[in-house]
């Protein structure tokens, strides 16, 4: 009876999942309608985001705007009242799992081409893992991903950041090595750098800023609630027609908690593979047909469930 009683309460406790869920997906299905920019209002690109405001650019100038829609860095949005009152249809978008909801993506920034994951090769010392990371986390939402390995002036070994089949450049800040090469990436694109604290963005940023006699957007320093997040963030834009969006929330991006089911959904194809438990991890189970296969994607697999 009381098993009886439980499994009854689950079924409407599932069934009141269904319907939130249901309603959940119609609102946001009808969202877009209201988010289309009214071609009467300004248009300006989204730098920053906190609590209640984010941080525009518009007309070179940066704002401090009101939302009530979800927007992010790299949002092209239209205002009006200081307020936003549309958001340009998403090129690409960079999400992560949202931490109180592993159902649920939480957007980081919008309409970037190009993710530069930087890395240093000691000093933090390399972490392959992070860079699959990242380069799931790009390709996901359409994002072409670049491998910016710095700090090349100090003692390392380069192998380990000879094994991803994406652009890579050998940078150094300190001798200037990469630096033009990785200019001439960025050309005509809108670009976020990511990577471990300490790797080295921001002296990359700079060099490739100051040489370049970048205009650089700053929030003005007495305005806003939120000014922590909106105040760090900035837009540098090169002479090539590169935009780099710099926000503290996109630079710590992938250095959270990652679960097996995440890295899971990044290697659909091992699904498919007959190994002999249906739950197999493919780490230690016996007769994993995905290990037997072995290959570079289960190298990466491998790694980052090491990090777990
Ligand atoms: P971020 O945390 O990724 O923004 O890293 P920073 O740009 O603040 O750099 C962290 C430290 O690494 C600083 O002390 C920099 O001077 C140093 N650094 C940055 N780039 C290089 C480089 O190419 N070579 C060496 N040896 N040190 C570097
Ligand atoms: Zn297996």
């Amino acid at each position: 009876m009381a098993k009886q009683s439980r499994e009854d309460k689950r079924a409407n406790g599932d069934l009141r999942h269904q319907n939130r869920k249901k309603r959940l997906e119609k609102l946001l299905a009808a969202k877009p309608k209201t988010l289309i920019p009214n071609p009467a209002d300004p248009v300006g690109l989204v730098i920053g985001v906190a609590a209640r405001q984010c941080a525009v650019i518009i007309g070179g100038e940066t704002r401090l705007i009101r939302y009530d829609v979800p927007v992010a860095p790299g949002d092209e949005v239209s205002i009006s009242n200081e307020k936003v009152s549309g958001i340009a249809p998403r090129r690409t978008t960079l999400c992560r799992k949202d931490p109180a909801n592993p159902n649920r993506d939480r957007l980081i920034a919008a309409n970037i081409d190009l993710l530069v994951i930087v890395a240093a090769i000691s000093n933090p010392p390399f972490r392959p893992g992070l860079v699959d990371r990242y380069i799931i986390a790009a390709s996901r939402g359409g994002i072409r991903p670049v491998l910016c390995v710095n700090k090349t002036d100090l003692d390392g070994d380069l192998s380990a950041t000879r094994i991803y089949q994406i652009p890579t450049v050998y940078c150094s800040t300190k001798t200037g090595r990469g630096i033009d090469e990785l200019r001439d990436i960025l050309a005509g694109n809108t670009a976020v750098l990511a990577g471990h604290s300490g790797v080295g963005k921001s002296s990359l940023l700079n060099a490739l800023a100051n040489e370049d006699r970048a205009r650089t957007g700053n929030v003005d320093e007495d305005t806003g609630q939120g000014r922590h997040t909106t105040t760090a963030s900035k837009l540098h834009q090169l002479a090539n027609g590169a935009r780099i969006i710099d926000t503290p929330g996109i630079r710590e991006f992938g250095l959270g908690q990652i679960t097996l089911e995440e890295i899971q959904t990044a290697f659909p194809e091992f699904s498919a593979m007959p190994c002999r438990f249906r739950d197999c991890t493919h780490r230690d189970e016996p007769e994993c047909a995905v290990r037997e296969a072995g290959g570079s994607r289960y190298a990466s697999y491998l790694r980052l469930t090491s990090e777990l």
